[in-house]
């Protein structure tokens, strides 16, 4: 078999290609018993299982951003009620410190008062008989002396009431300030549960991190192992690519449709349909004759043999891959569903119908995508393939 390691070369290919770029079908590599091959499929399974843990780990990771964003969310509410609780509790403080000062005022009051009448009673007592003696010489008469009496009485009996207005009034301000205490003990809980409240999302939210942390890491290392097997498949190809090329000019694949107006996409090319760069070139629109490209025949761009004949759901949707030799080989994507008239080990000439363009797979319409894999490297098609100006 002139194509054998070339037919091995590709299929590893274009399970590598199909994981890291526009198709995310992974084709089952056929039957070896080349070694280098079962090499090939060791590690091919290993990055299928790679790339699994990789989707997980994104999968977590971003479940574990939520749930911090989640969680940074109620710390700020609880934020803003603490806030509030804070104020509230300054304003019940300066509230309280108010009655404080009114009960301190009402007591002074109060003594200032007691005192007065105290002495004004010392005054009634103490003067003893010689003072109301004086009192009555010093009167007009007895009746004007029961009057001077009477005004003293009148007197005590006026800070009595006094007293007792004061006494009301403190008594008011504590209950005041008895009430306000209350309210700032209430403050005072409300606060200390949000408090713990917070503490414990804050820890919740450094767990959370660690637990990033963890899967960042565990991602990224998986990221590498897989990069190294990538690399290491890459160079088993490159030892098994030693096949002949076929030798000639590669030919445009779908007749009539090779104007530069029927490229509908180049390789390289960067959108909203491609994740990277686009791998191949896409080949759509009209003919001369204003025929659509739906159903016409795909050619072989070269001789060959049919390495791959596949269907995806998505990616590439119904596909063929042509081993050229020399670690050249073509791929024909998007074709109709079942309408490859090939099979994997046919030999293929240069213009042979192998299918017909369809819209299979990840297409926004009817094209013909076509890829140039050359050494394990997509290239550009129009290196091998020209369109009429
Ligand atoms: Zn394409």
């Amino acid at each position: 078999m002139k194509f054998r390691r070339t037919v091995s070369l590709i299929t590893a290919l274009v399970i590598v290609a199909g994981t890291a770029l526009m198709c995310s079908g992974v084709i089952g590599a056929p039957a070896s018993a080349d070694s280098l091959q079962d090499q090939i499929n060791a590690k091919q399974d290993k990055v299928n299982d790679l790339e699994k843990k990789i989707a997980a780990l994104e999968k977590e990771g971003k479940e574990l951003l939520s749930q911090i964003s989640l969680i940074e969310e109620q710390t700020d509410e609880i934020e803003e009620q603490i806030d509030l609780t804070n104020d509230r509790i300054k304003e019940l403080k300066i509230a309280i410190e108010e009655q404080t000062e009114n009960i301190a005022e009402a007591e002074e009051d109060i003594a200032v008062r007691n005192a007065q009448m105290a002495e004004r009673i010392r005054a009634i007592y103490m003067s003893g008989s010689d003072s109301y003696l004086n009192m009555l010489f010093e009167s007009k008469d007895f009746g004007s002396f029961l009057d001077t009496l009477d005004v003293v009485k009148i007197l005590v009996s006026a800070d009595k009431d006094m007293v007792e207005e004061f006494k009301n009034a403190k008594s008011d301000y504590e209950s005041v300030k008895a009430s306000l205490e209350s309210d700032k003990q209430e403050m005072d809980t409300l606060k200390a549960d949000l408090v713990t409240q917070r503490n414990k999302l804050e820890s919740n939210a450094t767990k959370l991190e660690k637990l990033k942390d963890q899967n960042d890491k565990q991602r990224a290392a998986a990221q590498k192992e897989m990069d190294k097997e990538y690399e290491a498949i890459k160079e088993l190809i490159r030892q098994q690519s030693q096949g002949e090329f076929v030798g000639g000019d590669f030919m445009w694949p779908v007749a009539g449709f090779n104007k530069k107006s029927n490229i509908s996409a180049y390789f390289g090319q960067t959108g909203k349909y491609w994740k990277k760069a686009h791998t191949g070139m896409d080949i759509a629109g009209r003919n001369a004759a204003g025929d659509g490209i739906k159903g016409k025949p795909i050619l072989a761009c070269n001789s060959g043999t049919v390495i791959k004949v596949n269907e995806t759901s998505g990616g590439y949707g119904q596909y063929v891959v042509i081993s050229h030799g020399g670690g050249i080989s073509t791929l024909y994507g998007h074709m109709i569903s079942g309408s490859p008239t090939v099979s994997e080990g046919d030999t293929v000439v240069k213009g042979q119908v192998i299918g017909k363009v369809g819209e299979t797979g990840n297409a926004s319409g009817p094209h013909l995508h076509l890829e140039f894999i050359v050494n394990g490297e997509r290239v550009d098609p129009l290196r091998y393939v020209s369109y009429i100006k």
